[in-house]
C-alpha cells in the first residue's frame, strides 16, 4: 500500500454526477480526486445517454432515406445498413466525450485516480477512501466523501444476461448484427428506445411489459402516440404481460409469457433484451462500515444539500434515487460541489424535465393532469396545438405530435408542459424555464416565437388554454 494521499474531497465515480462534482469542486478551490473502475464519463457517456442517442439518429436516418421518395428524392437502390460501421462511429461519438471528460478534470486541478474505492474506518482527516485498482492500493484521507457510483441494470430470476441470448441495454448498444426477431422484456424508456433503433433497422420487435400500458410515468395522451406509431413498425406491443422463462431450441430462444388472461403463450426470439429498470450501485462501498443509511432497495437517502445521515458523506446520482437520469445527477453535482465550498445552497429545482427519445419523443416538465389535480390544483386550464398545424413539422415532413400546457385556472401559472413529436427533446426547456419562473400563460403566449419553428406549438398551446390561439379552432 502507498502512502496515504490527502485530499479536502473525494468523489467515487466519474459518470455525469461524480465528473460534474470533480470539475465545479476544482473550479471552486477544493482539492479533489475522482475516483473510478471503469471508464470516465460513467454509464451516460460510455452506455447510456450518448450511444443509444447515436444509435437512434442513425436508425432514424436509416428511415428517412428509405421514405425518401415522399419527398421527391429517388434513391436507386435500397439503404444497407452496415452495423459494424455504425458501432464505429458510435465508438467516435463516445470516446470524443469521455476524452473531454478527462481534459475537463485536469483543466479544473481535479486529479482522476483509476480503481474501485470504497469508504473504510480511520485516516487522518475525517473520511478515509480505500482505492484498489491496477495491482496496487491506495489511500486517500479526506474530509468529504461524495459517492456518485450511479446504477445498474436489474435482472430477473431465469433470465441470466449471458450476452448472447439475453442482453442487457450495454449489449444492445454493441450488437454487431441487427436481429432477426428481437423480444424487449420492459416496455420502459430504455427498452423501447433500443426496441425502435432494432425495428426501423429492419428487426422484427415484441415488447412484453408487465403493467398495462408502456412508459407508466409519462403523460397517457403522449403514450398514444408512441404505441400508434410502433404499431406502425409493426413491433408488437404486448402489456399486462408477464416473462416466465425462456429456453434454447432450434437455434434460438423460445420465451414463455403469461398474459392478462392468465394464459401461456411463446414467442420465438434471436435475442433477448432485459430492461426492466435499474438498482443502485450501493454495496462493496463500505456503506455500513461507516454508518451511511441505504433505504430497503439500496438507494442512499440524502437531503436537500445532498447529504447523507453520516457528515461529510453526500450522494448524488442514480445511487441517490429519484428520477434516473443524467441531468438530474448533474445538477445534484453542482449543488453539492457548492455545499462542500462553503455555500448556502440547496436542490431546490422545481421541475425535473424528462426525455424520452421514442418516434416521436416524448418531453415533459412538471405535473400531469392528475398530478395537478392531486396537488389541490382543482380547476386547470389545458391548451393543446397539435403539429400538424405547425408549419415547419409540415415542411420536415414529420406531423405526428402535439404540445399540452397546464396551468392553474385561477391564478394561470403555468404547472407543466408535456410534448409528444419529434423535436419535443428541444423544446421542453422552454417549458421548464416557464415552470422554474412561476410563468403564466400569458407569459408563454406573449413571448414572440420565430417562425416557422416548432417551439411556436408551445406559444400556441398556452394561447388556446386561454381560447385565444391563432392557428387552431378554439374550444
Ligand atoms: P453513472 O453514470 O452510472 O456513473 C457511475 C460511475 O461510477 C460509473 O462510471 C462506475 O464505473 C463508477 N463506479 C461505481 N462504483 C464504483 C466504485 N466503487 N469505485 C469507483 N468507481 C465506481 N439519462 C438521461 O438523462 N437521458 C438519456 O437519454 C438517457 N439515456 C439512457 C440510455 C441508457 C441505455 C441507459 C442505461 C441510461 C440512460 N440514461 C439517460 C440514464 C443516465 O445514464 C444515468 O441517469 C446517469 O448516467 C447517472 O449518472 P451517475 O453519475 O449517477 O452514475
Amino acid at each position: 500500500m502507498s502512502n496515504p494521499i490527502s485530499a479536502d474531497a473525494v468523489v467515487i465515480g466519474s459518470g455525469p454526477g461524480g465528473y460534474a462534482a470533480g470539475i465545479r469542486l476544482g473550479q471552486l478551490g477544493v482539492d479533489t480526486v475522482v475516483v473510478e473502475r471503469g471508464a470516465p464519463g460513467g454509464v451516460c457517456l460510455n452506455v447510456g445517454c450518448i450511444p443509444s442517442k447515436a444509435l437512434i439518429h442513425a436508425a432514424k436516418s436509416y428511415e428517412k432515406i428509405g421514405k425518401s421518395a415522399d419527398i421527391g428524392i429517388l434513391v436507386d437502390s435500397p439503404p444497407k445498413v452496415d452495423m459494424p460501421r455504425m458501432q464505429a462511429w458510435k465508438e467516435g461519438v463516445v470516446d470524443k466525450l469521455t476524452s473531454g471528460v478527462k481534459m475537463l478534470l485536469k483543466s479544473a486541478g481535479t486529479r482522476l485516480l483509476r480503481g474501485t474505492g470504497r469508504l473504510a474506518a480511520g485516516g487522518a482527516r475525517r473520511h478515509r477512501v480505500v482505492v484498489e485498482g491496477d495491482g496496487e492500493t491506495h489511500t486517500i484521507d479526506t474530509d468529504h466523501v461524495i459517492i456518485a457510483t450511479g446504477s445498474r441494470p436489474i435482472e430477473i430470476p431465469g433470465f441470466a444476461v449471458d450476452g448472447e441470448r439475453v442482453i442487457d441495454s450495454t449489449g444492445a448498444l454493441a450488437l454487431d448484427h441487427v436481429p432477426e426477431r428481437l423480444v424487449v422484456i420492459g416496455g420502459g424508456y430504455i427498452g423501447l428506445e433500443l426496441g425502435t433503433v432494432y425495428a426501423k433497422l429492419g428487426a422484427q420487435v415484441t415488447v412484453v411489459e408487465a403493467l398495462n400500458s408502456i412508459l407508466a410515468t409519462m403523460d397517457p395522451d403522449c403514450v398514444k402516440l408512441v404505441a400508434r406509431k410502433l404499431k406502425k413498425m409493426d413491433v408488437k406491443v404486448l402489456t399486462s404481460t408477464r416473462a416466465q422463462s425462456w429456453s434454447e431450441a432450434d437455434g434460438c430462444a423460445v420465451l414463455t409469457v403469461e398474459t392478462a388472461a392468465g394464459a401461456s403463450e411463446v414467442i420465438e426470439a434471436d435475442k433477448i433484451l432485459l430492461s426492466i429498470g435499474r438498482r443502485p450501485n450501493s454495496e462493496d462501498l463500505g456503506l455500513a462500515e461507516v454508518g451511511v443509511n441505504t433505504d430497503r432497495r439500496g438507494f442512499v437517502p440524502v437531503d436537500d444539500k445532498l447529504r447523507t445521515n453520516v457528515a461529510g458523506i453526500y450522494a448524488i446520482g442514480d445511487v441517490a434515487g429519484g428520477m434516473l437520469l443524467a441531468h438530474k445527477a448533474t445538477k445534484e453535482a453542482e449543488v453539492v460541489a457548492e455545499v462542500i465550498a462553503g455555500k448556502d445552497v440547496v436542490q431546490d429545482a422545481r421541475t425535473m424535465p424528462a426525455v424520452v427519445f421514442t418516434d416521436p419523443e416524448i418531453a415533459s416538465t412538471g405535473m400531469t393532469e392528475a398530478e395537478a389535480r392531486a396537488a389541490g390544483h382543482e380547476q386547470l386550464k389545458v391548451g393543446k396545438f397539435p403539429f400538424a398545424a405547425l408549419g415547419r413539422a409540415l415542411s420536415v415532413n414529420d406531423t405526428d405530435g402535439f404540445a399540452k400546457v397546464i396551468a392553474d385556472a385561477d391564478s394561470g401559472e403555468v404547472l407543466g408542459v408535456h410534448v409528444v413529436g419529434n423535436g419535443a427533446s428541444d423544446l421542453i426547456s422552454e417549458a421548464a424555464l416557464a415552470i422554474e419562473m412561476h410563468a403564466e400563460l400569458a407569459d408563454l403566449m406573449l413571448t414572440v416565437h420565430p417562425h416557422p419553428t416548432l417551439p411556436e406549438a408551445l406559444r400556441e398551446a398556452a394561447a388556446a388554454a386561454l381560447g385565444e390561439a391563432i392557428h387552431v379552432v378554439n374550444r
